[in-house]
């Protein structure tokens, strides 16, 4: 034999071995691909193949449609809408957002969200959310419209962080604009008020020996320029404390004394209503850290809302207790009681309950809003628990040692 025909047997081997190992892989892939599909013969692993990839070719179909779905709804949107990866960079972000961070149409995708936003507050708030979950703020925008901007972000249950943006400029404008109406026409009103207050006091003096008739009407005027005078400045406190001018006066408070003072100033006013009130209050407690013109206020106006709300007779307390790490105080009234429905919403602004059931005791509905906002200033919670018909007792709790958590009014707060 010479080399040529060794060759042609060694070449020949070599195609027979690798035309079998074919065959064996084919008939092993065909197995496998059996087996997957729980196909019965070669024909049907075909089909269940063939089938197998027109489902892949619709999800894809239906993956791009969903896409395009979600960009063109986006771009609808006015409020900016932005989706970080896992790394911080923008995967994606409509145009709103573009236009409200004045950047170039499509420059803010595949950039770092710091050189995207370039802002490291919507960073910052970004990566709180990222690690928390979800975090909120609000900021001025640092550009020529000097937009005011809520950012609101949460993080996608699948990855990345979903950021919404939304300009809240002439929302802003308009609330400043309320607030210097309510501050400006509440300062025009308060002066001729206490004029008149003043001139009702002296003229009940005056009136001493006049006819009763008389005297009880300008008691009746007394009466409604004290409540005209208690809803400007309750409106006048509100727009302050809301537009976050007020600022906190931060001494130690004894509640006990607190409690003791002013249910001295309010003793006669319940008295006119046959009310007496009580104290339930221990020899001392621990001091809080807080503002006691404030705290004052609060109790005048529940201990207010106590008469106000109660039937003639019957017995209001007024008590303090310390519990470990705060101080409580609560004022217990027999009167009309607030219906369960409403127990939540009293403290909401303007809220009244059926003001029909209390015609003629109507304040403007700001008190205990007002109460609400200090007890929160101060780190502590206020609410009421009442049986309607059977009294109320409002209970607020402020804390000995203040937890310095209250978050910036513009600063990212993990949600
Ligand atoms: P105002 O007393 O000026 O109406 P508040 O904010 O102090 O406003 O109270 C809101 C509402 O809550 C009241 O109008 C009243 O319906 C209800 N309320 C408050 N305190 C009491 C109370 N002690 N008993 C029954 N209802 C009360």
């Amino acid at each position: 034999m010479d080399a040529a025909e060794i060759l042609f047997i060694v070449a020949l081997a070599v195609l027979l071995g690798w035309s079998l190992a074919v065959a064996i892989s084919r008939g092993r892939a065909i197995d496998r691909l059996r087996e997957a599909t729980g196909a019965t013969d070669s024909d049907d692993v075909e089909k269940k193949v063939r089938e197998a990839l027109e489902h892949a070719e619709d999800a894809h179909w239906q993956a791009e449609q969903t896409s395009h779905d979600t960009d063109y709804l986006t771009e609808l949107l006015t409020a900016g809408v932005v989706r970080l990866r896992d790394d911080l960079t923008v995967e994606f972000a409509n145009g709103a957002a573009h236009v409200m961070l004045e950047r170039r149409p499509g420059s803010m995708a595949g950039r770092s969200a710091l050189e995207a936003f370039v802002d490291a507050r919507i960073e910052v708030i970004a990566r709180t959310a990222m690690d928390f979950g979800a975090a909120n703020g609000e900021l001025t925008v640092r550009s020529s419209s000097g937009a005011t901007v809520t950012v609101r972000a949460r993080r996608s249950p699948v990855s990345g962080v979903w950021l919404v943006l939304e300009d809240v400029s002439e929302l802003r404008r308009l609330q400043r604009i309320r607030a210097e109406f309510i501050d400006n026409l509440s300062h025009e009103l308060r002066t001729p008020l206490t004029t008149i207050s003043l001139l009702a006091e002296t003229a009940a003096r005056d009136a001493e020996s006049a006819s009763p008739r008389l005297r009880d009407r300008i008691a009746k005027i007394e009466i409604e320029t004290g409540h005209l005078i208690q809803m400007i400045n309750e409106l006048l406190d509100l727009s302050r404390i809301e537009s976050g001018t007020v600022q906190l006066l931060l001494d130690d408070v004894d509640l006990v004394k607190l409690a003791r003072t002013t249910a001295e100033r309010l003793r006669m006013f319940a008295e006119r209503q046959g009310l007496r009130i009580d104290l339930d209050l221990p020899d001392r407690v621990s001091p809080v850290r807080g503002d006691e013109d404030r705290l004052g206020q609060v109790l005048v106006n529940l201990l207010h809302n106590a008469v106000k709300f109660s039937p003639d007779g019957g017995r209001i307390v007024v008590g303090v207790r310390e519990d470990p790490g705060e101080i409580r105080v609560w004022v217990r009234d027999p009167g009309i009681g607030v219906p369960r429905a409403d127990l939540a919403r009293i403290f909401e602004r303007f809220y009244k309950v059926d003001r029909a059931r209390v015609r003629g005791r109507g304040g403007t509905g700001l008190g205990l809003s007002i109460a609400r906002h200090v007890v929160e200033s101060h780190g502590g919670r206020i609410w009421a628990e009442s049986e309607e018909g059977s009294g109320s007792t409002f209970i607020l709790v402020i804390p000995l040692a203040p937890a310095d958590t209250a978050p910036e009014a513009s600063g990212p707060q993990a949600g």
